[in-house]
């Protein structure tokens, strides 16, 4: 069912006159917004992301990776369910993301986004000397 966007009265799917009142329901006024995640969602993107950072340089390299690119995931599937995101208006998305309202919904994933070669460059560099060192550490640490 969908509501005359008139007389606020419901009629069929289907039907594209309003039986009540006869004003014409125009698919778009009754289209249903694509639906955008709360800016919650954002937040743990941006909480996944810092979470894998930390993780990279004071704990596990490849803990820290796995955490960070759940959040990568999350954050990119919800820029992608954005309209303006494409590679031709990457600046108008951009734009848009960081107005006030945006920043916790679309700002943060952005950033996450937009960090992943830094990331990725960090969590390899953590993997081949932060790990070693770290596991060197641990051995020192059992055998003295
Ligand atoms: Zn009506």
């Amino acid at each position: 069912m969908k509501k005359c966007p008139k007389c606020g009265k419901e009629v069929m799917d289907n039907i594209n006159v309003c039986t009540a009142c006869g004003a014409k329901i125009t698919e778009s006024k009754v289209k249903v917004e694509k639906k955008e995640a709360a800016p919650a969602y954002g937040v743990i993107t941006g909480v996944l992301a810092i979470a894998g950072i930390y993780l990279i340089a004071n704990v596990w390299s490849l803990l820290g990776a796995l955490v960070y690119f759940v959040g990568f995931g999350m954050a990119l599937s919800e820029i992608k369910r954005d309209k303006d995101f494409s590679d031709k208006n990457f600046g108008d998305f951009a734009k848009k993301s960081f107005k006030k309202q945006n920043i916790l919904k679309k700002g943060i994933p952005a950033i996450v986004v937009v960090i992943m070669p830094l990331v990725v460059a960090y969590g390899i560099y953590g993997w081949i000397i932060l790990d070693s060192v770290r596991t060197a550490q641990h051995i020192t640490d059992l055998i003295m």
